[in-house]
C-alpha cells in the first residue's frame, strides 16, 4: 500500500500545502489544500475521506472536491470523522451558507455527501487496507489513524498533545513502519503551541518518551515561519529514534 504526501506543512505560501494524504487512488487521509494539486481524473477516484478533526487545515479542500467532482460521480463520497466532526460539518459548513449542503445533491436520495461517523478505536476495511481511529486530544474533539496494509501499519497522530491513550494504542501495534507526528511550532513558541494544542521540538521529546517501539518519526504540520529554526531544535534533540521530516510529494510504502 502507498501513502502520497499531498501536504504537510502547517501553512500555505509557495510551495506549502496543508495536510493531506492520498492512500491509494480512492482514500484521502484528511483534506487539506494539497488535495488541490491532485488532476481532475485523480479528484473523481476520491471515494473515501477520513477526517482527523474540524479544522480547516484539515478539510479547506472537501467542499470544493465535493463541487468539482460532483457531475462525475455515480456513487457518494464517504466521509469517515467523529460524530462531533461531523455535527460541525452539517452545521458550520455543508449549511447552504457557507457552502451547499452536497447531502442532499443532487437529490436526497442520492446525495453525493455521505457521513460515517467513527469512533475511537473503530476501524474500517477499504481497498486492502484498514483505517483504524485512534485517541488523540486537541483543542476540539481529534482522532488519530492507523493505517493498517497487513504488512506493516503506519501512525498518523493528526493534532494531539498530552494523551496516554494514542501512545497506548501505538505501542500495541506489533509491525509498526513509521510515526507521523505535528511539530507546528518553534520552542520560543511554546506558549502558543500550548494553548493551539500543538507541539514544538520540546514537548515532541517529551512526547515521544512514550513511543516504546523502534520506528521512523516523520514529521509533519511545521509553521512556515519558522520551519527551519524548528528543524533544527528537532535535530538537536537527544533522541533514540531516528526523526526526520515528512516530504511533501513523497510516497511511503507500507
Ligand atoms: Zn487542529
Ligand atoms: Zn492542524
Amino acid at each position: 500500500m502507498e501513502l502520497r504526501v499531498l501536504g504537510c506543512s502547517g501553512g500555505i505560501g509557495g510551495a506549502n500545502r496543508t495536510t493531506s494524504f492520498l492512500l491509494g487512488q480512492h482514500i484521502l487521509i484528511d483534506a487539506g489544500t494539497g488535495v488541490g494539486d491532485l488532476n481532475f481524473s485523480e479528484l473523481c477516484a476520491i471515494d473515501h475521506v477520513f477526517l482527523s478533526h474540524a479544522h480547516l487545515d484539515h478539510l479547506a479542500c472537501l467542499p470544493m472536491l465535493l463541487d468539482t467532482v460532483l457531475s462525475t460521480r455515480k456513487k457518494p463520497v464517504t466521509v469517515y470523522a467523529l460524530p462531533a466532526t461531523i455535527a460541525v460539518l452539517r452545521q458550520h459548513l455543508f449549511n447552504w451558507h457557507l457552502w451547499p449542503d452536497f447531502s442532499v445533491i443532487p437529490d436526497p436520495e442520492r446525495g453525493i455527501l455521505r457521513y460515517h461517523p467513527l469512533d475511537e478505536g473503530s476501524g474500517v476495511t477499504l481497498d486492502g487496507v484498514c483505517v483504524t481511529a485512534l485517541p488523540a486530544l486537541h483543542t476540539i474533539p481529534a482522532i488519530g489513524f492507523q493505517l493498517d496494509s497487513g504488512d506493516g501499519s503506519l501512525v498518523y497522530s493528526g493534532d494531539t498533545v498530552g494523551c496516554p491513550e494514542f501512545w497506548q494504542a501505538v505501542n500495541a501495534i506489533p509491525c509498526l513502519r513509521g510515526l507521523i507526528i505535528e511539530t507546528a511550532f518553534a520552542n520560543h513558541e511554546s506558549g502558543l503551541a500550548a494553548m493551539a494544542r500543538h507541539l514544538c521540538p520540546a514537548t515532541l521529546a517529551s512526547e515521544l518518551q512514550n513511543l516504546a517501539t523502534e520506528t521512523e518519526v516523520l514529521i509533519t504540520h511545521l509553521k512556515p515561519a519558522d520551519s527551519g529554526r524548528t528543524l533544527r531544535e528537532i535535530r538537536e534533540l537527544d533522541s533514540r529514534h531516528s526523526i526526520r521530516p515528512l516530504l511533501q510529494g513523497e510516497t511511503i510504502e507500507f
